[in-house]
């Protein structure tokens, strides 16, 4: 279980103030001006070596994603960094704890990553129905404007830094990293075809780094107390804290940081009130927002929260919204419901994506109420399997990981409903 001392977001409840100066008691911008006066390959390299793995669910190195970014600054085309606040995946509701109560931690992020990647700016592309949250940390931008902690000569550094916040219209695809851009520059959401990746032609066709909220977040405070502290915390490959949501089923849903590697059954035990009548009452669990595999009981009894103990049972930590389903729940509904979501945001622009989406909730519909072939199942099991892989984003693949977890893991209860309407029918 997490120290208190190895915190990184002790403000992640709003017991204290989000504004500058109790952000400032807490820690935040204390020698932010000495950070900026480092080597850039050295700030770099200080994130890469704390093994700081994306905190939006893909998981890279964010180091590594940082290195991609040109050294010198190439003339008539200036670098970006944009902060990716658009979360909407379902279950997930971890950045808007930061955005709302530690602001100062995500600008000070912003600014330290904006020097170490050479950017001239940073833009907070943040969901639209976010408005406190896009209040919160428009407020503390310009609290950092006016105390000389952004902008021209930003903390006294001689570096010029300038922070945009832009607010989203409320369409989850804008949150795929290349339709934010698209959506950034004033056009319809829509992924690009990668590469070009980002870091060579993103934002106006500049070189561009796209990272998510808790990411950004958290790099001061690795930066002040050290990689090593960070690499202490959590698993090889998995390290330092995360802040894990856990909502549906249990006693007490709630955001919580803790350390990577943590068991399941401790996370939710200890920090959500145990699940409803009891953890033999569960059924499944969703481990990383609603784009990721289900996982029944069996898994869920010593399966830990990391990237690769989940990669290992075919799911994945992805934002580590952690979504529970006692035995009350339909699961082939609950699964069903997913499908509904991706399908509405699909953007259209690939067949597979466009077309197998409704496909999929069809069938998925069917099987809900039973009333479908058993070979039916294994029709929708291989169309996900012509999405997976073949679309130009990631939306595809979240679309059939949902009903490729349920048939893994629940065919017997699709089986076993077939057969029971088949019965009805009959009698
Ligand atoms: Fe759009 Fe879906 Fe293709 Fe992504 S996979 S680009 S959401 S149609």
């Amino acid at each position: 279980m997490l120290k208190d001392k190895d915190r990184i977001f002790v403000n992640l409840y709003g017991l204290q103030g989000a504004d500058l100066a109790s952000a400032k008691k807490r820690g935040d911008w204390n020698n932010t001006q000495e950070l900026l006066g480092k080597e850039r390959a050295w700030l770099i390299e200080q994130v890469k070596e704390s093994g700081l793995r994306g905190r939006g669910g893909a998981g890279f190195s964010t180091g590594m994603k940082w290195s991609f970014m040109p050294r010198e600054r190439i003339p008539g085309k200036p670098s970006y960094l944009v902060v990716n606040a658009d979360e909407s995946e379902p279950g997930t509701c971890k950045d808007r704890e930061i955005l709302r109560n530690e602001p100062h931690k995500l600008l000070e992020g912003a600014l330290i990553a904006g020097y170490a990647m050479n950017a001239v700016a940073a833009y907070i592309y943040i969901r639209g129905e976010y408005y406190y949250e896009a209040s919160a940390i428009q407020k503390a931008i310009d609290e950092a404007y006016k105390a000389g902690l952004l902008g021209k000569d930003a903390c006294g550094s001689g570096y010029d830094f300038d922070i945009y916040l832009h607010r989203g219209a409320g369409a989850y695809i804008c949150g795929e990293e290349t339709a934010m851009l698209e959506s950034l520059e004033g056009n319809k959401g829509q992924p690009r075809l990668k590469p070009p990746f980002p870091a060579n032609a993103g934002l106006y066709g500049c070189p561009t780094t796209v990272n998510n909220v808790e990411t950004i977040a958290v790099v001061p405070t690795i930066l002040r107390r050290g990689a090593k502290w960070f690499t202490g915390l959590g698993k090889p490959n998995n390290t330092g804290t995360k802040i894990f949501s856990i909502s549906g089923h249990v006693n007490n849903p709630c955001n919580v940081e803790e350390e990577m590697g943590i068991t399941l059954h401790e996370l939710i035990n200890k920090h959500a009130g145990g699940v409803r009548g009891g953890w033999d009452n569960l059924l499944a669990v969703i481990p990383g927002g609603s784009s990721v595999p289900l996982l029944p009981k069996s898994i869920c009894d010593s399966i830990t929260m990391d990237f690769d103990s989940l990669r290992e049972v075919k799911s994945g930590l992805g934002t580590a919204a952690v979504i529970v389903m006692d035995k009350s729940t339909d699961v082939i509904e609950a699964i069903c419901r997913l499908s509904h979501f991706y399908m509405h945001e699909s953007c259209g622009q690939c067949t597979p994506c466009r077309e197998g989406t409704g496909w999929m909730w069809r069938v998925m519909q069917r099987l809900v109420k039973g009333e479908a072939e058993k070979h039916e199942i294994d029709d929708l099991l291989e169309v996900t399997t012509q999405i997976e892989g073949h679309t130009i984003c990631a939306l595809g693949d979240a679309a059939a990981w949902p009903i490729q977890g349920l048939i893994r893991h629940f065919r017997e209860e699709i089986e076993a409903r077939i057969e029971q309407h088949q019965k009805q029918r009959a009698a």
